[in-house]
């Protein structure tokens, strides 16, 4: 250990005994997120016996609660269904003592020690937070996509498709939620059309694969939506699309637009209070310790999505969860807990 890390740790745990004292309240670790890193960050503090608060977020469960059957989680031979896996993760993290709550943060102060986290109108304060927010749905940001949200524009095949049946619809992207969501879209809709903005696809081989050997599925290379159309009646009509490429314009008719274009990472509000890369994620070291100005942060750790854009799959977000939850306990160790 080298002496400024030593000094740097006995001052923090001199000053961590001293609110200790005054406050019984404060709780040893608060964990942002209940998706796949944020649940396995809960499962293992939680047997740690750190009776870890989940604030569930935003889209509580993460992105698997709004995916499909999960095929390549080790253990699943046949594959699970995201929201089952999802639910069986919470189960596990209550059974051991991990406090699941419906909310979200508001604003956080990481300067004081212990760590205050505004939730609506509570504050709760804290030794150690892990930060598992993951990442949003993209979205094309044409204010008339952003009208007919619900209305014929979604980011959520699972949630939306049934609306979909007996239509022809289209999926914007290339990757692998583009493709999965265009294959599961099929079971409703009687044709899909993947728009891809490129003739490059950052989907994996074998989804891509899939989605072209299926008959209900057609493809648009170089082609970007110019315009979401029904706005004044509230109805999705169709796309204007432009062929980069060609300069062709057209106009698509389709009763249903599914993004599938990526994620935004869930880290806007500790801006300023730690590092962010230029796209937002929360920029780590050995994937899971935070810093400010380059400097490691005591007590804050990132998992899953909101600082992985390079994987971002359940197994990684799992595995830096658990890291993350593995530091806490150590921390809060050495700090005289
Ligand atoms: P990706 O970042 O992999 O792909 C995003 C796609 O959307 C790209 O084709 C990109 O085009 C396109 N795109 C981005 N912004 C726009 C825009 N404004 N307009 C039009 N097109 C746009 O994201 P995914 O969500 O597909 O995948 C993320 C990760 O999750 C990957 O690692 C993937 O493998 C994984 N995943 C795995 C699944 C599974 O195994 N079942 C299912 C879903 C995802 P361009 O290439 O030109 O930038």
């Amino acid at each position: 250990m080298t002496l400024c890390y030593a000094l740097g740790l006995h001052l923090l745990a001199a000053r961590y005994n001293q609110t200790d004292m005054s406050d019984t309240t404060v709780r040893d670790t608060v964990i942002l997120g209940s998706g796949c890193a944020g649940l396995t960050a809960a499962i293992y503090a939680a047997r740690a016996n750190l009776k870890p608060l989940v604030l569930e977020g935003h889209e509580p469960g993460g992105q698997l609660s709004i995916t499909t059957l999960v095929e390549n989680f080790p253990g699943w031979p046949e594959g699970v269904q995201g929201p089952e896996l999802i639910e069986n993760m919470k189960k596990q993290a209550t059974r051991f003592g991990a406090e699941l709550r419906m909310a979200h943060l508001t604003s956080a102060d990481l300067t004081r020690s212990p760590f205050e986290l505004t939730i609506g109108k509570d504050i709760v304060q804290t030794r150690s937070l892990i930060i598992a927010s993951g990442a949003s749905a993209r979205w094309l940001g044409l204010p008339s996509e952003q009208a007919l949200i619900g209305f014929g524009v979604s980011s959520c095949a699972t949630c939306d498709g049934f609306f979909a049946s007996g239509k022809e619809i289209a999926v914007i992207g290339g990757g692998d939620s583009a493709m999965e969501e265009a294959i599961f879209l099929t079971r409703f809709a009687t044709k899909v059309t993947i728009i891809n903005r490129t003739e490059n696809f950052r989907a994996s081989r074998i989804m891509l694969e899939r989605a072209i050997a299926h008959p209900q599925i057609e493809f648009l290379h170089n082609t970007v939506v110019e315009e979401v159309l029904g706005v004044e009646e509230k109805e999705l009509k169709g796309l204007k699309l432009f062929n980069k490429k060609t300069g062709e314009r057209w106009t698509l008719p389709v009763a249903f637009m599914f993004l599938g274009i990526g994620h935004i990472p869930n880290a806007t509000m500790f801006k300023g209070q730690i590092d962010l890369d230029d796209d937002g994620y929360i920029k780590t070291e050995h994937n899971i310790f935070v810093t400010q100005m380059g400097v490691q942060l005591h007590g804050v750790y990132a998992c899953g999505d909101v600082q992985d854009r390079r994987y971002r799959q359940a197994i990684t977000a799992a595995g830096t969860g658990c890291m993350a939850a593995l530091e806490v306990e150590k921390y809060l160790e050495e700090m005289g807990r």
